[in-house]
C-alpha cells in the first residue's frame, strides 16, 4: 500500500508532465516527460531523485525528456511494449493486464490504442489516479493518428469501467477548445454545460482544468458517450452503434 504525491508540470504550450512519488519506498516517477529541462527544475525544487520515466506513448510531446534524464539520473524507462522499437531509452516492457510498480505503489496497466497503436494508460487504484497520455482528454480524446474509430471506442472503453471518483491526469490543456466542440454535440446536457461554464472561468483565470474527474467525463464527454442516444441523435445516428457515432463524433472534432 503507497500512495502517490503528484507534481503536475505544464511543459511547451499546452503539455502536462507528471512527477509521482510514491510514499513507500520514495521513488518518483515521471509520466511523459516532454523535454528534461522543465523536469530537472521540478526535481530540483522538491529536491526529489528521479528513478523512473514512465512512457503513454511514443510521440516526442511524451518522451522528447527520455535519454537526457535517463543520462542524468540512471533512472529506469517504462513503455509500452507494442512500442518497443519507438520508446527511447526503453528497459521494461509494459502491457495490458500488466501491474506496475513504481516501488510499493501498484499500476495497472491497459493497452489503449488508437492514438498510436501501442498507446498505454495506467491506473493507481490507492491513488485513484489515471494517467491516459493522449487517449482520454477532459471533454476530449486523441485524435486517431494509428488506429481505427473502434479502437479508440474499445480503448476509451477500458477506461470507462473505471470508479468515478479516479483523477484524470491526461497529457494537455485542450478542454477549452474540446468543451467548445462538446457543447454543439449535446447542447441539451446540463451537466455538460455547467462544466463548460466552469471550464471558461478557470481559463479566464489563468487557471489549469487537468486534471479532471472520470464521473464528470462519463456524464458530459462526448466521446465516452457515443452509446448514448442524444449523442447518437445529434449525429443523425443510432447509438445501438456506438462505432459509427464514434467515428463520426471524432471526424466532427478533426473538422471543428
Ligand atoms: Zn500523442
Ligand atoms: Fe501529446
Amino acid at each position: 500500500m503507497s500512495t502517490l504525491e503528484i507534481e503536475q508540470i505544464p511543459t511547451r504550450t499546452d503539455n502536462y508532465v507528471y512527477l509521482l512519488k510514491e510514499s513507500g519506498q520514495g521513488r518518483v516517477g515521471v509520466v511523459d516527460p516532454s523535454d528534461a529541462a522543465p523536469v530537472i527544475e521540478a526535481l530540483d525544487r522538491l529536491g526529489w531523485q528521479l528513478t523512473d520515466i514512465i512512457n503513454t506513448h511514443h510521440h516526442n510531446d511524451h518522451t522528447g525528456g527520455n535519454l537526457e534524464l535517463k543520462e542524468k539520473y540512471g533512472c529506469m524507462v517504462t513503455g509500452p511494449l507494442a512500442d518497443h522499437d519507438r520508446i527511447a531509452g526503453i528497459d521494461a516492457d509494459v502491457g495490458d493486464g500488466d501491474i506496475f510498480m513504481l516501488g510499493d505503489a501498484e499500476a495497472k496497466v491497459f493497452d489503449t490504442p488508437g492514438h498510436t497503436r501501442g498507446h498505454i494508460a495506467y491506473w493507481f487504484p490507492e491513488s485513484k489516479a489515471l494517467f491516459c497520455g493522449d487517449t482520454l482528454f477532459a471533454l476530449g480524446c486523441g485524435r486517431t493518428f494509428e488506429g481505427t474509430a473502434e479502437q479508440m471506442w474499445t480503448s476509451l472503453g477500458k477506461l470507462r469501467t473505471l470508479p468515478d471518483d479516479t483523477s484524470v491526469y491526461c497529457a494537455h490543456e485542450y478542454t477549452q477548445a474540446n468543451a467548445k466542440f462538446a457543447v454543439t454535440i449535446e447542447s441539451g446536457n446540463q451537466a455538460l454545460l455547467d462544466y463548460a461554464e466552469k471550464i471558461n472561468a478557470l481559463r479566464a483565470a489563468g487557471q489549469r482544468t487537468v486534471p479532471s474527474n472520470l464521473g464528470l467525463e462519463k456524464s458530459t464527454n462526448p466521446f465516452l458517450r457515443a452509446d448514448v442516444a442524444a449523442v447518437g441523435a445529434a449525429v443523425g445516428l443510432s447509438a445501438d452503434d456506438p462505432v459509427s457515432v464514434f467515428a463520426e463524433v471524432r471526424l466532427r472534432k478533426d473538422n471543428f
